[in-house]
């Protein structure tokens, strides 16, 4: 008999060929995933978190299809540069002299937190491993080693550098326009190196002065370039060629085509098969990013009493491929709708149905198609309206949806009293007060928070935004 998990065909789109592709695993009935996680000099912004939003959704969408999973996600814990040619400062030590500890106990502080974020976004921290770049430093050495001996580097006056031009396809995996990017280097670069996308490999501490983290190495003291992390920790625990390696977009260019080049010259075999991004979360100036210190986290939602699943919901709304331009108010109405959601299932909790065959097959085809999760909501809503199936059996079918999902609907629903529904009339007078707010018409807009809480509920406003609780 054919596995079930091998009955329907699961489409990826993969960056490397830019096209949609069938997925076909290593070993049958398995799948090795790579995740590029944070680098922990602060905390983790709501990007990033979008980020392993989409890893943990693919993870569960291979279970949910009968694969065995083994999932890495790497900490960034050894400082990488603020600049992506190998120059500017430190983030690690720059994050430390921001808050006068030291680089470890910085390491230690945002990783903890970033921990704490996936609980709270309902990705389970057993399933996956979590190696940290500073407890693989000896492969990382091995690997950079095996690039010396094999003639792929040189060594110039701050580090030892892999040559680009030694790998001919180098330009291939993002389509880079090298002459162009020759013309346009600042002035400040690296003068010293050969090509323009050669890259480090080891760095050299400087002579006068003691670095918080650095390693002894056949090459001296020093600390790893940034890429090789990746290739070293990717291979420690899945082998030199797995299934699937993911990533913001904004590695395509740089972190992912240095460790294929890495990787493939030190290994002399394929890297990584199927390569996925996840496009940007924005905000008002563009991709949101940490280096500038002013960013949204999820501990903004929890001020704001916004329940990290429904920001969950809010990205699993539009497909991971496609940019998300932030804001509270489509935050907002992804929460009315969460909680609509999470009302109904509280309603018909204690009925036991059975799961619906036809969702279920449509659901499959929607998250088996490069995981189209907003397709995959959109059924939820179908199946909701749909008058010819009887509410347990709808419950169950939700139920069973997300596990892939991965909403914790069940176990909100058992909790719902402290949800607010917000009435659509409560909603309108919410906007004429927001208006109102908008035009400075303060008079108008204090009459509107009296008229709202005579109809029994109370209005905090938080962020520039109207949070709603009952009285
Ligand atoms: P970092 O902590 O900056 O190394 O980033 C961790 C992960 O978040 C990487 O996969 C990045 O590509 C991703 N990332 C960073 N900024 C964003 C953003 N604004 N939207 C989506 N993903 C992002
Ligand atoms: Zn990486």
């Amino acid at each position: 008999m054919v596995p079930w998990c091998m009955s329907k065909t699961i489409i990826l789109y993969n960056t490397a060929s830019k096209k949609e592709e069938v997925f076909t695993p290593i070993e049958t009935d398995k799948v090795a995933i790579y995740s590029c996680g944070p680098t922990v000099y602060h905390y983790p912004h709501l990007g990033n978190l979008r980020a392993v939003v989409f890893a943990d959704t693919l993870r569960r969408m291979f279970m949910f299809a009968g694969y065995s999973v083994t999932h890495i996600i790497n900490i960034t814990d050894v400082g990488h540069l603020t600049s992506d040619s190998d120059d500017g400062d430190d983030k690690m030590e720059k994050g430390a002299a921001r808050e006068g500890k030291s680089v470890w106990d910085i390491a230690k502080f945002y990783t903890d937190d970033y921990f704490n974020s996936l609980k709270l976004l309902n990705i389970p921290l057993d399933a996956y491993t979590f190696p940290r770049a500073t407890d693989t430093i000896p492969e990382q050495i091995a690997l950079i080693q095996s690039l010396v001996d094999k003639g792929y580097t040189y060594t110039i006056t701050d580090g030892i550098y892999f040559d680009t031009s030694k790998f001919p396809s180098y330009a291939d995996f993002a389509h880079l326009d090298i002459k162009g990017l020759q013309s346009g280097a600042r002035v400040t670069e690296n003068a010293k190196k050969k090509n323009i996308t050669d890259f480090a490999l080891w760095k050299f501490s400087p002579k006068d002065e003691q670095r918080q983290m650095e390693w002894d190495s056949p090459w001296g003291k020093g600390f790893p370039g940034w890429h090789i992390e990746c290739s070293a920790m990717s291979k420690k625990i899945l082998g030199p060629h797995f299934d699937i390696h993911t990533g913001g977009i904004d590695h395509i260019p740089v972190h992912h085509t240095n460790e294929i080049a890495q990787s493939v010259c030190a290994n002399d075999e394929k890297y990584v098969n199927y390569w996925m991004h996840v496009n940007f979360l924005n905000d008002a100036s563009g991709k949101m990013s940490k280096s500038n210190g002013d960013f949204l986290r999820l501990q903004t939602l929890l001020e704001m009493n916004i329940d990290p699943l429904v920001y969950r919901y809010y990205l699993l709304m539009t497909h991971y491929r496609a940019e998300i331009a932030f804001s509270f108010e489509s935050l907002h109405a992804a929460e009315t709708a969460y909680n609509k959601l999470i009302a109904y299932l509280h309603e018909h909790r204690d009925s036991e149905g059975v799961v619906i065959e036809s969702y279920k097959n449509a659901f499959e085809d929607a998250m088996y198609n490069d995981l189209g999760t907003p397709t995959a909501i959109a059924l939820i809503w179908k199946l909701i309206k749909d008058t010819t199936c009887n509410d347990a059996d709808k419950v169950s079918t939700i139920f069973d949806f997300d596990s892939t999902l991965g909403l914790g609907l069940k176990e909100q629903s058992e909790k719902k009293d402290e949800i607010v529904i917000i009435p659509d009339e409560i909603q309108k007078l919410l906007n004429e007060r927001k208006t109102a707010k908008e035009n400075k018409d303060y008079n108008h807009s204090d009459q509107l928070r009296t008229e709202i809480e005579k109809r029994g509920y109370i209005i905090t406003d938080t962020q520039g935004e109207q949070k709603v609780t009952k009285i």
